[in-house]
């Protein structure tokens, strides 16, 4: 049985390249009659304005991008976190690390995200100073996966990306622990995300493989991307998407995604142009590249 998610931060409301993903996520599991669920990625309070959550699951519905069972929220989820990070710990793959960002991008090479880092507090924390994130080795192995939008894609993450945070110095659980650890919770098989998340794949890898979990198979969806080839995200002020105009973003994200839809179905009922969809999902016509400007 096919099972993919949708996955939002709900640190605003849904923006045109969120909308993407939701679509392309929902047609992929509609089309192969599998499940599709929501998942709340609530990790960050400070950047979740009041109500985000509940916007995000309204505008979903007003979309017809209906759900299956029960909406997991991830700010409910911290013992399984720290399961993991239990887990990891008599693993002996999980240490204390006491350097600051500054710190890091001071001495480190420029990464796949972010600067690499060193390794500086692998074998203990130097003295005088305290542990502020906790954070998972990595090695020189490389980790490759086949992208069904992307092609091959590998990784050797010491060299890439240094050892990886999973716990923040504000006690926070990073992204890529809960990732894991709710998508295999959840049995999703199948994950359909924007491709700004191809480059986090491998670490989600490689934490599976320490934790004994499954590897989903992937597909990266291109993004959105304005005139400067910046992403449109809450951050770039990308516009809220409007329940007032769901036939036409219906419409954009799907042409966005390469399956052009009917002139006519531009003004058709959110249903209609959603069942269109999903009977002529074709995911072979998704553009094979990682950015697309859009409008
Ligand atoms: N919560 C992440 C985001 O909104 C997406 C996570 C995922 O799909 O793996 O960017």
């Amino acid at each position: 049985m096919y099972r993919g998610r949708f996955a939002p931060s709900p640190t605003g409301p849904l923006h045109f390249g969120s909308l993407v993903a939701a679509v392309g996520s929902f047609l992929e599991a509609r089309a192969r009659r599998g499940e599709w669920l929501v998942r709340i990625e609530d990790l960050d309070p400070p950047r979740e304005p009041a109500g985000a959550a509940g916007d995000i699951l309204r505008t979903l519905d007003a979309f017809g991008l209906h759900w299956d069972g029960e909406v997991v929220y991830q700010s409910r989820r911290q013992g399984a976190y720290e399961a993991a990070l239990a887990e990891l710990r008599r693993l002996g793959v999980l240490y204390a690390c006491g350097c600051t960002r500054r710190e890091i991008a001071d001495s480190a090479v420029a990464g796949v995200d972010g600067p690499v880092y060193p390794g500086t507090c692998r074998n203990g924390v130097p003295a005088g100073r305290e542990g502020r994130t906790l954070r998972v080795r990595t090695d020189d192995a490389a980790i490759a996966f086949e992208d069904r939008m992307q092609g091959r894609v590998e990784s050797r993450l010491e060299r890439d990306v240094g050892d990886f945070v999973l716990r923040r110095a504000d006690g926070f659980y990073a992204y890529q622990l809960a990732v894991v650890v709710d998508d295999a919770a959840q049995g999703v098989n199948d994950v359909v995300r924007g491709a700004d998340l191809l480059g986090s794949t491998a670490r989600q890898i490689h934490l599976q493989r320490l934790l004994g979990l499954p590897t989903p198979a992937y597909a990266h969806l291109p993004i959105a991307v304005d005139a400067e080839g910046a992403k449109l995200s809450k951050q770039t002020g990308a516009e809220p998407v409007r329940i007032e105009h769901a036939s036409e973003l219906w419409w954009d994200a799907l042409w966005f995604l390469g399956q052009e839809p009917p002139a006519d179905l531009r003004t058709a009922p959110v249903a209609v142009i959603r069942d269109w969809a999903i009977a002529h999902w074709h995911a072979a016509a998704v553009p094979r590249t990682a950015a697309m400007r859009f409008p």
